[in-house]
């Protein structure tokens, strides 16, 4: 430990709201990762943070050093000749969106080496969805994954250790001490694992809503604007996206399901209206941010990838470069196993669902074995929800709310009666509530 500081000292200074140098900074990061600042001292840092709060530049300050806490992905040498670009989320149910967006990017020209995360809690995880197709290496080594960023456009795959330790220590003390929820933490905490993938630019995708982590739309905003702000002030161009979370995206929740929807989308076979317009918002900013497309030829490009089945077969050339089956778009019934019994949620009422508990949904996925309540859990691929009806359908005997896709029986009772309480069911039908809601840029902050 050099002498010049102390963590005693820094944890001070921010409890009495004062505001951090970058060294200062850089050194408590550096001790997180090495070790040499305690456990408790994280949380009390954390703590400090959470009631004083940093500036954009403390945040910015931190999130580098998280980033540089490990190794960080260059793609100059590979001589990609293409933007490198990716989205992140934070999370909800039934968002499967990276899956489709990876393949349109690199059918438009982009490339996406896609750094996913598992789900956790209600929310699932796009690496979990990928894990359900047999032989998909999620952890390929540096070699393979560069050379499917080149030949292909992208890859989707799961965080290797050497990226960004920092955070891994300070999330896991964070998660036990009730500091997850400041902005300026999970502004850098998110952050350094996209930058450690050398990006060019950055989307993200901030939800709001029952099913999202910050519920109302200003928390979310809020949360935009900081991530949008560091980020640039990190050196990559980022925008953000508001999008709703109060009812389920797509038609599916679940893993080997959500891997179908993802098939039938691209395919053309089945495409769900709201996740259509967040996939095509979300990859036209992508286009723009990265310079291969205008405001107005962005979304043509996008549309135009899907139609013309290019998105799909970027898809399956992933898939297969990456291990997975060669037929699996073709043949996806012998590749993502469905469990036996299925079973259709009828609401007592006919009418319309004027609201829907959406966490609740994505908690029904959880308790049918689909999701983890801790991270080392074992997770059921082949069960969830099918058929998801969105806000304004119509209820009734022959207008099934969702089709559940359990192990067993009693898994099937459990998940009917929290669906049937997650939902609310009114004579009229709701207004339509736009699914994106607002855009973040750096110009605006
Ligand atoms: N996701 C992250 O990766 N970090 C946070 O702090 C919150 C959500």
């Amino acid at each position: 430990m050099t002498a010049e500081f102390f963590p005693q000292e820094i944890i001070r200074k921010k409890r009495d709201g004062e505001t951090l140098s970058r060294e200062e900074i850089e050194f408590f990061v550096r001790g997180i990762t090495d070790g040499t600042v305690s456990e408790g001292q994280i949380s009390a840092f954390a703590m400090a943070v959470f009631f004083q709060d940093m500036t954009m530049d403390e945040r910015v300050c931190l999130t580098k050093a998280m980033v540089h806490s490990g190794s960080v992905m260059e793609w100059k040498s590979a001589d990609l000749g293409r933007p490198v670009v990716d989205k992140h989320s934070t999370g909800g149910v039934g968002d499967k969106v990276s899956l489709m967006l990876a393949p349109i990017i690199a059918a438009c020209g982009g490339a996406v080496p896609m750094i996913s995360g598992r789900g956790l809690g209600h929310t699932g995880g796009t690496l979990d969805k990928l894990d359900s197709v047999t032989g998909y290496n999620t952890a390929p080594d540096p070699d393979l994954l560069t050379k499917v960023v080149k030949n292909i456009g992208c890859a989707i795959i799961g965080q290797t250790s050497d990226l960004a330790p920092a955070d891994k220590r300070f999330y896991a003390i964070r998660d036990v001490t009730a500091t997850v929820e400041s902005i300026s933490l999970i502004t850098a905490s998110i952050l350094s694992k996209k930058l450690a993938a050398g990006l060019d630019a950055l989307v993200m995708d901030v939800k709001f809503g029952t099913g999202a982590f910050k519920q109302k739309p200003d928390e979310a905003e809020e949360l935009a604007r900081s991530i949008v702000s560091v980020a640039n002030g990190a050196g990559v161009p980022t925008t953000a996206l508001l999008t709703d979370m109060n009812e389920v995206l797509g038609a599916t929740a679940g893993n080997a399901i959500e891997v179908r929807e993802t098939i039938d989308f691209l395919m053309g076979k089945h495409i769900d209206q709201r996740l259509n317009t967040v996939v095509i918002a979300l990859c036209a900013e992508m286009l723009v941010l990265a310079g291969l497309a205008d405001e107005t030829s962005a979304p043509l490009a996008v549309k135009g990838a899907l139609a013309s089945g290019t998105a799909a077969e970027k898809f399956a050339q992933m898939i297969a470069a990456l291990g997975g089956p060669r037929d699996l778009m073709t043949n996806p019934d012998k590749h993502l196993e469905l469990a036996p019994v299925q079973r259709d949620v009828i609401a007592p009422k006919r009418g319309y669902i004027a609201s829907m508990d959406t966490r609740q949904m994505g908690v029904a996925v959880m308790d049918l074995g689909g999701g983890r309540h801790i991270a080392s859990d074992p997770i059921d691929y082949g069960v969830g929800l099918a058929n998801i009806k969105g806000l304004g359908a119509k209820t009734g005997p022959r207008n099934p709310v969702a089709r559940i896709i359990a192990r067993t029986e009693e898994q099937a009772d459990r998940a009917e009666k929290r669906i049937l309480s997650a939902i609310e069911i009114a004579e009229e039908a709701p207004s339509q509530t736009p699914v994106v809601t607002k855009r973040v840029t750096g110009g605006d902050l």
